[in-house]
């Protein structure tokens, strides 16, 4: 399964967030896609649509979808030169598909920092480094093999060859290869050479219970931000510590508790919402009257590569799938009404599935 890890220097508030994440997770015994594993915290994608379908259908049970973060603590400065606990950290890294960085945006005294103090781009530029450094060893290698290469006319090569230099330089100013623009021919290729800093990175501000309400008036989270954009990076605000207590809360208590901070969304909501945007992730959804449910799938995907999320069978011997969009089923207010109204098409196997499809599968066994 594809999953987000999340990453820190020491006492920025990785395990907070991460125990939120896991007292707030679900049992991956219910989804049995998911790995089981206890440095990974699975959690259900909040999602409006699926509260509107479950009134619109009145189904036996609901079904969110999950998703998956991964803890991967130990990060150290050095870690690209391969000692030890480093060098683990690399290849756990080189394993996820997205990085959520926790960044340090709170300041208590009572809490060491590893540099001394409270300073959230420094931060930043320490782990980047390391992984900026770990490319940067993996692209000279081949840059010399390539360059060889290249010399004799080898026509892959000579493909490759720019865009390594491309991404040498891109390094040597410390910059990571997603702040690289590629065409699409370029990317491909460095889609093949796994690279850290290709991987979508969100930084997790960490800031203070009583900067939650008002954090972007927090001079730490604008730095982070203005950090980010030059960086190809995204931002999202948490205090891990109320993501913490809140994540023991029945809905109701803490919606309660949301208000009382000022903020519409909790920033475990966010972060889940944010990753699995950050993943290229969207969401279909099956709606009958046993079970209404949300599935996720890439972006791009077609019908019969969807159908096969829920069984093998269902790619297989794949037919045709019943679409309706959400919002067409929602104005049309049940399934007969849409069916009615036209709303509701025959798609076949080249059906490229959008984000908020409805679908009913049809297919041999
Ligand atoms: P890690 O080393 O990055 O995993 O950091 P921890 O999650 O263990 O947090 C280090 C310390 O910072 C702990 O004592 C936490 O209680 C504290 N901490 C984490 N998040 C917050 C926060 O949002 N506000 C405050 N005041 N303390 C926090």
């Amino acid at each position: 399964a594809l999953t987000a890890g999340i990453v820190g220097l020491p006492n920025v508030g990785k395990s907070t967030l991460f125990n939120a994440i896991t007292k707030a997770g679900v049992e991956a015994a219910n989804y049995p896609f998911c790995t089981i594993d206890p440095n990974v915290g699975i959690v259900e994608v909040p999602d409006e649509r699926l509260q509107k379908l479950t009134e619109l259908v009145t189904p036996k049970k609901t079904v969110p979808t999950a998703f998956e973060f991964t803890d991967i603590a130990g990060i150290v400065e050095g870690a690209s030169k391969g000692e030890g606990l480093g060098n683990k950290f690399l290849s756990h890294i080189r394993d996820v598909d997205a990085i959520c960085q926790v960044v340090r945006c709170f300041v208590d005294e009572n809490i060491t920092h590893v540099s001394g103090k409270v300073d959230p781009i420094d931060d930043i530029e320490i782990i980047n480094l390391e992984l900026i450094l770990a490319d940067m060893e993996s692209v000279e290698k081949r840059l010399m093999r390539v360059s060889k290469m290249a010399k004799q006319k080898e026509k892959e090569a000579m493909a490759e060859e720019p865009v390594l230099i491309k991404l040498r330089e891109a390094f040597e100013d410390e910059k990571p290869a997603r702040s690289v623009e590629f065409t699409d021919e370029e990317y491909n290729l460095v889609k093949g050479m796994h690279l850290l800093t290709i991987k979508p990175m969100l930084y997790v501000a960490n800031v203070a219970e009583d900067e939650i309400g008002n954090a972007d008036n927090n001079e730490y989270v604008k730095t982070v931000r203005k950090f980010a954009e030059n960086d190809n990076a995204q931002v999202i605000v948490v205090c891990a510590k109320i993501e913490e207590e809140m994540a023991e809360l029945e809905d109701e208590e803490k919606e309660m508790f949301l208000e009382e901070l000022g903020i519409e969304e909790s920033g475990l909501d966010q972060l889940i919402k944010a990753a699995y945007q950050l993943l290229g992730f969207a969401t279909y959804f099956t709606a009958g009257v046993q079970e209404v449910r949300a599935w996720t799938f890439r972006k791009g995907m077609k019908a019969p590569q969807c159908a096969g999320i829920i069984h093998t069978d269902f790619e297989r011997g794949f037919i045709r799938a019943e679409t309706v969009a959400y919002e067409a089923l929602v104005e049309a207010g049940s399934m007969v009404a849409a069916k009615e109204a036209g709303k509701v098409r025959l798609e076949g196997k080249e059906y490229v599935v959008k984000d908020g499809d409805v679908m009913l599968f049809r297919f041999n066994v």
